[in-house]
């Protein structure tokens, strides 16, 4: 008998198991037992091969047909068997190369499933290299084929040489010597949830007695995944309050209530919701986690710094880390502009219950480095800004408080431990993301985390409107666009052109992560076949405007590869109304913050992913002018590039066009770097598909938790959730 563990070898022999080992990475039963089938064709129900259709070239593809005709013919020195399948409307055409024997077996009007990469020919779909097993006729048992026995046939992800057939065969041999498996769940549990015991789901998945029985079954195993990743992140929650932290408290006449009569807004409420749930996190006596996403605009920066000065209030520090020089920078003046006088501590005529507030970044002077560490060192520095610099080793604080970490998704949790273990005391820990992402998404990349939500804008704030400029039917509508900069200028704003690229040329577009390229990769794929035109630079447009349709304005070139004393200096003279036109790459994408800017211009807007366009228009219609933006793109009228950039143009809602964003992008890519461990480990669970089932086991996972933090009771449970932890654990070790 076998159970989970045992060796493929054991139970295949050596030539399959190596087989599905170099196709599939399986070694163990269990591992092929978690390959779980596609969907299932019922015998005697032919495939709908017209569905074929919808799938790309190259595609593996099984079906069930019926064999309507069989040709066989020579040219040039070969002999081509030609078969054509039917499922009794839609025809396949399947062709054999110098294989005359099998016309033998493919007789007209027998069954099978028949395998291989989708082609076409002479405009007819065909199935290359196709592999076949023929369905044994009636009740002809010498002709019964293992992984054939039941009602219901699975259909596997297959491999060449490994049909899915091939798989079904090899499950069948592995669950007929199968022990009963180990339940990780309790008897009442699955009572309450309706599910089939564990041993059950995995025979139904694989051999159905029913297509309801399998969905149940594929129910229950993704709940699983579900349940364990949920009860890691609910025990990490729970470990995090029993550390402790240092309670801060906002000072009666300190210097939170200081700033909130210095500011030139009232708060909106959703801020001061937040701010609340900040404050009384940080009263307790464990370390807070939270995730502070908001959409673009809705003032995430000052409640990030009311959080921060709680911490100065009650004598400590606080750090805020940003993505990208530029971002540090501009916090840095932001934050000290909204403190005033209370960032002058302990300067010649400033005040003395102020503070002084920091900026540490890697291109700053070695004598400025000096000075600045200093400052934090001795706890002069109250509030510190600057990017990953502030990870190195030399950076030490007098008592850190509290870590902001800016637009989460370009740092790692790494990054974020990294921090954290600069304080003496586990800091509090806040997190804050402009790109608003659903609940389910947020539950499972930043499970361990609470979560508050700014929805809200400050009011006053007239919507921006956005409109796609489709250049390829109506080019001229582009010069409407310059004519339109024109006058946004002419009336005292700036405006943003944002380009793809820095260079005529080159490959890539500035700036990108692992992660955008994963997005560029199937934006190209899809642009590649709706336009040929080549992106825009930075570098070719700058002067051709300056040049041409934008003549007699102020025109600077911005982008990433440029000096940080370069790129500052633009940044602060645009910021200071010298600039009339910023022509920039996506480095102004987050954060940037010049409320004069009405106007944007995204050239080759396809290029672009949904949430990116969201964020870079949020940089205008920040003040009390309304914003414009304009998507101009060269892909056609009707294509999916077009259909991407309407749904931009049509909401403002970040949340929906996350939606949106994350929808076209695998499920690895949803979840990003950070949580590659448990990836490997969701194998059905989709976090946008399945998000009721997510929420469900959030809830039982929760219960669980919060009788029985460490599984006592629920053993297999506390040993499943415990090697998820191990693998989530190497992951990140082999990342180091
Ligand atoms: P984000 O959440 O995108 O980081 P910011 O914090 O940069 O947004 O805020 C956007 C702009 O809104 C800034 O200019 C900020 O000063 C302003 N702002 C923030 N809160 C308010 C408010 N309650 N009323 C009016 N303006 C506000
Ligand atoms: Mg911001």
């Amino acid at each position: 008998m076998s159970t989970l563990e045992t060796p493929l070898k054991k139970e295949l022999g050596d030539r399959t198991a190596n087989a599905l080992g170099k196709a599939f990475g399986m070694e163990s039963v269990g591992d092929l037992l978690r390959h779980y089938p596609r969907r299932y064709v019922v015998r005697g129900e032919l495939s709908d091969i017209a569905e074929l259709a919808e799938l790309p070239e190259g595609e593996e593809a099984t079906v069930l047909a019926e064999i309507s005709a069989v040709n066989l013919r020579r040219a040039s020195g070969r002999t081509i068997l030609e078969v054509v399948v039917t499922d009794g409307s839609a025809k396949l055409w399947l062709t054999f190369f110098n294989q005359p024997w099998r016309e033998k077996e493919l007789r007209v009007g027998r069954t099978g499933m028949f395998a291989g990469k989708i082609g076409s020919f002479n405009g007819k779909r065909q199935l290359s290299h196709p592999d076949y097993q023929l369905i044994p006729d009636g009740n002809d048992v010498d002709e019964a084929v293992a992984g054939f026995a039941g009602k219901f046939l699975p259909v596997y992800p297959s491999a060449s040489k490994l049909p899915s057939w091939k798989v079904a065969q090899c499950v069948e041999i592995v669950l007929d010597g199968l022990e009963e498996l180990p339940e990780h769940m309790t008897k009442e549990l699955l009572k309450d949830l309706g599910y089939p015991d564990y041993t059950r789901a995995i025979r139904e998945i694989h051999q159905p007695t029913s297509l309801d029985a399998a969905a149940l079954a594929r129910e229950r195993l993704t709940f699983d995944e579900a349940l364990l990743l949920q009860l890691l992140l609910a025990q990490r929650r729970a470990e995090y309050r029993t550390h402790s932290a240092i309670s801060r408290r906002i000072l009666p006449d300190g210097l939170v209530s200081k700033l909130e009569s210095l500011l030139p807004f009232t708060l909106t409420d959703g801020q001061r919701e937040v701010s609340k749930e900040i404050e009384l996190d940080m009263q307790a006596s464990y370390p807070m986690h939270r995730l502070l996403q908001g959409e673009v605009g809705s003032g995430k920066t000052v409640v990030a710094l009311r959080a921060m000065l709680t911490v100065v209030d009650s004598g400590g520090q606080s750090v805020l880390l940003a993505p990208t020089e530029v971002l540090a920078q501009q916090h840095y003046k932001t934050i000290v502009k909204l403190l005033g006088p209370l960032a002058e501590a302990g300067t010649l005529d400033g005040s003395t219950d102020g503070t002084q507030v920091v900026l540490l970044t890697g291109s700053m002077s070695a004598s400025a480095k000096r000075e600045a560490l200093a400052k934090i060192a001795s706890g002069d520095a109250g509030i510190v800004i600057g990017t990953h610099a502030l990870l190195s080793t030399g950076v030490e604080f007098k008592d850190l408080g509290l870590v902001v970490v800016d637009e989460q998704h370009r740092f790692g949790v790494e990054q974020r431990d990294a921090l954290r273990s600069k304080a003496k005391v586990p800091p509090h820990v806040l997190v804050m993301t402009a790109t608003p992402i659903p609940r389910t998404v947020a539950m499972t990349i930043f499970g361990d985390l609470e979560i508050s939500t700014l929805r809200q804008l400050p009011s006053g704030r007239i919507p921006i409107s956005t409109h796609v400029v489709p250049v390829l039917e109506k080019p001229h509508f582009l010069d409407r666009a310059w004519q339109r900069i024109k006058e946004e200028v002419a009336k005292g704003h700036q405006a943003y052109i944002v380009a793809p690229r820095i260079t005529e040329g080159e490959s890539e577009p500035e700036g990108m992560t692992d992660q955008d390229r994963e997005i560029a990769k199937l934006l190209d794929a899809a642009a590649d076949a709706e336009t040929k035109v080549p992106m825009t630079s930075v570098e070719e447009l700058a002067p051709r405007l300056a040049t041409g349709p934008l003549k007699g304005l102020k025109i600077a070139p911005l982008h990433g590869r440029q000096s940080i004393e370069l790129k500052e200096a633009t940044m602060s003279a645009f910021a200071q109304g010298e600039i009339d036109v910023l022509v920039a790459t996506t480095v102004i994408e987050v954060g940037v913050d010049v409320p004069n800017a009405s106007m944007m211009v995204i050239m080759d807007g396809d290029r672009f992913g949904v949430s990116q366009l969201h964020q870079l228009r949020g940089r205008v219609g920040r003040g009390n002018v309304p914003g414009l933006c304009l998507l101009v793109s060269a892909v056609a009228e009707d294509s999916l590039a077009m259909e991407r950039l309407n749904a931009v143009a049509g909401t403002l809602d970040g949340f929906e066009l996350s939606r949106i964003d994350l929808d076209q992008r695998s499920e690895g890519d949803v979840l990003g770097k950070a949580q590659s461990g448990v990836r490997s480990h969701l194998r059905l669970l989709k976090v946008l598909r399945d998000e009721p089932l997510i929420e469900k086991a959030r809830t039982v996972a929760i219960g669980i938790i919060s009788l029985d933090p460490h599984l006592e009771k629920m053993p297999e449970l506390a040993r499943a959730v415990q090697a998820l932890r191990q693998e989530e654990a190497s992951t990140y070790m082999d990342k180091g």
